[in-house]
């Protein structure tokens, strides 16, 4: 399997190639060449395995430069019932007639992006070693991130990890999962700034060429393949959950922000795996549900992104969107540069409402959208609990809110869960005036020692501490 780049650039790179990589050179995101097809006998044979074997079978399709005993050995090691508390790893949970919820988030950090966080953590251990290379990965978070990425890089040998946060903004578990980490490669640094602050200077210093080369600089976000292709397995293991056999359909809800969970489902439906919709729910940050409304495509400026108490989905634009749209427009790199290379810097918008492109959007692909306020997820929160004795976290009520408009008769809706209430526990107060239940093992984490230093929201500074804690 060879990777290309969505902006039409011609060079084509393996897996492991492109595993440490961000941006493709030319400014796009890596795709494979191709998607593999599994067909109803194959599936039917996946059906019975463990997610860790499943993992195996699914990413042994794109990975063909790791040998096949390792990649096994890697997806065992991750996908472990001590990780991940269940055996199941992502247990479907019946809400009523045809709606489920599948758990991703009984991870170490309690979001979904330790499904596939945990495996880079393995995979990049892995490849470095074999290079005899070290890496330093700097990073920005508001909260779920940074924790994911911290809890996966832990102790791994050859990696270090600078994560800058805004000083006294995350919430308070939040702040207490990462800054209790004791070991000696993470580096918790809080900036005296917002979340953008975090952001402008990890860029500064990623755009410092000199200093990066020197100093071995990487980075672990959103648009990174592997943490995508990790997220599909997960559709397969709810699909194999929600269904007796393969003749059945399911759609899935997925609360979206950088567009990087539900690109996963795309895939998965690329692949072959019979997906009705895929349904993408936004909160008040609608960038995406405006586009599968509308075929505009429009981002966001600061300060018309709001900060909602769904915060993880607080984006002004959607990051991996420029894959789906890629497909959409039948994986033409050229016109995918003009969409997002050029339109997109030049006015901030692209409109495709008028392109046959747009109406395969819903009809070809699957997808559908919606979008939810902190009334509705209040209102979800609440209801959920009340019907079902189920809590749930706000990102989650608002999938759950969006899936309603979409449900279809013998289809069964998978929710995808994507955090726990313990992390957005405001939020739960307001909407159930109670405390959110929390893991034991969790129990009184606030009160343990904290490794962090505070730093002004200065590049230099940044970039002088990384200096003083790189051999
Ligand atoms: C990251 C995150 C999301 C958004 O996922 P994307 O892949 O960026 O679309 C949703 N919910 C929670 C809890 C998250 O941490």
């Amino acid at each position: 399997m060879r990777y290309l780049s969505t902006r039409g650039d011609p060079a084509r790179r393996s897996f492991c190639e492109i595993l440490l990589e961000g941006l493709a050179p030319d400014g796009g995101l890596y795709l494979p060449e191709r998607y593999p097809q599994v067909d109803a006998a194959l599936l039917a044979r996946w059906r019975s395995l463990s997610y860790a074997e499943l993992a195996y079978e699914i990413l042994s399709l794109y990975i063909d430069d790791i040998p096949a005993g390792d990649l096994r050995a890697l997806c065992t090691k991750t996908y472990t019932p001590e990780v991940f508390g269940t055996r199941e790893i992502v247990p479907l949970r019946r809400l009523e007639d045809g709606v489920y919820l599948e758990a991703l988030s009984n991870g170490p950090t309690l979001a979904f992006k330790d499904m596939a966080m945990q495996l880079l953590g393995n995979l990049f251990e892995y490849e470095l070693a074999r290079r005899g290379e070290t890496l330093n990965i700097l990073g920005a978070t508001s909260g779920d991130t940074g924790s994911a990425a911290e809890y996966a890089m832990r102790g791994k040998q050859g990696i270090r990890v600078f994560m800058t946060s805004p000083e006294g903004r995350m919430s308070p578990f939040q702040q207490a999962q990462m800054f209790s980490l004791q070991d000696e490669n993470i580096h918790n640094l809080a900036i005296a700034g917002v979340f953008d602050d975090c952001q402008d200077i990890v860029k500064a210093v990623s755009n410092d060429l000199a200093f990066k080369r020197q100093y071995r600089i990487g980075t672990v976000n959103s648009i990174n393949w592997a943490r995508l292709l990790a997220q599909v397995v997960y559709y397969f293991a709810g699909y194999f959950q929600a269904t007796k056999d393969e003749t059945e359909r399911v759609s899935f809800t997925v609360p979206s922000g950088n567009f990087g969970n539900v690109c996963a489902g795309h895939v998965a439906r690329m692949m072959g795996l019979p997906i009705e919709r895929l349904v993408v729910a936004t909160n008040e940050n609608d960038v995406l549900d405006e586009f599968f409304r509308t075929g505009v495509y429009r981002v966001r400026g600061s300060a018309d992104t709001h900060e909602t108490s769904s915060p993880s989905m607080d984006i002004s634009k959607a990051s991996n969107f420029e894959r789906f749209v890629f497909d959409l427009v039948g994986r033409d790199g050229e016109r995918t540069r003009d969409l997002f290379g050029r339109q997109l810097s030049a006015s901030g918008r692209f409109d495709l409402s008028g392109d046959a492109a747009f109406a395969e959007a819903a009809r070809h692909y699957g997808f559908a959208s919606g979008r939810s306020t902190h009334a509705d997820r209040l209102a979800t929160i609440r209801d959920t609990w009340q019907r079902f004795g189920t809590m749930i976290d706000t990102h989650t009520a608002d999938g759950l809110k969006v899936s309603r408009a979409h449900l279809q008769s013998g289809v069964p809706m998978v929710v995808l869960e994507t955090a726990l209430p313990i992390k957005f526990a405001e939020t739960i107060r307001e909407a159930l005036g109670r405390e959110p239940e929390r893991p034991a093992r969790l129990a009184g984490i606030e009160d343990l020692p904290r490794r962090v230093v505070v730093l002004p929201a200065d590049t230099a500074r940044v970039m002088d501490y990384i200096r003083r804690h790189c051999d």
